[in-house]
């Protein structure tokens, strides 16, 4: 699906998610990056190993989730958006997700987003949480939106909502 419409189908992006198990231990990245293009400094921005050594550089980004604490770093390298985080359990009835946001104007702690999925249709309200600059680039930012627990694997991006 993803060469027909740029979209993952819930196959496609359910194969590349951490099992419940490991979901529900803690914050964990998911790698959405399905095409083999010369690139790799998620591998390499990873300081606990999490992302296996690549053996070409056109290599898709292999990640062992039992190393994965979440933290983010592999986020701010990645140039195709690729790379988000779900803690699936931050409160009982939320989870976080941590995801690349390079539009202006930058969002602030407390702001309200819609939610979407990755189709780009809106499936429900988050809140932001926290807004982290980029290691690299001055102009991304990590931004963190609390979102109802029942959207972890459907949601994928946000766009802030002006009340
Ligand atoms: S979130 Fe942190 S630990 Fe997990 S793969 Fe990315 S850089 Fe590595
Ligand atoms: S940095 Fe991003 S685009 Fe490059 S290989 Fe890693 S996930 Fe894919």
């Amino acid at each position: 699906m993803f060469k027909n419409t740029g979209c993952l189908s819930s196959i496609e992006y359910s194969s590349l998610m951490p099992d419940e198990d490991r979901l529900n231990e803690g914050p964990v990245a998911i790698i959405e990056c399905p095409e083999h293009i010369p690139c790799n400094p998620c591998q390499q921005a990873c300081p606990r190993g999490a992302i296996q050594p690549f053996q070409k550089i056109t290599d898709l980004p292999v990640i062992q989730f039992d190393l994965c604490n979440g933290c983010g770093n592999c986020i701010s390298v990645c140039p195709g958006l690729a790379i988000y985080v779900i803690e699936k359990n931050y409160t009982p009835d939320t989870s976080l997700m941590k995801i690349p946001y390079e539009m202006l104007p930058i969002p602030e702690k407390n702001d309200i987003c819609d939610i979407l999925s990755r189709e780009g249709s809106v499936i429900g309200r988050g809140r932001v949480e926290r807004v982290q600059k980029y290691a690299f680039n001055p102009k991304g930012r990590v931004v963190w939106v609390e979102i109802p627990k029942k959207l972890y694997k459907e949601a994928r991006n946000v766009r802030m909502v002006k009340e």
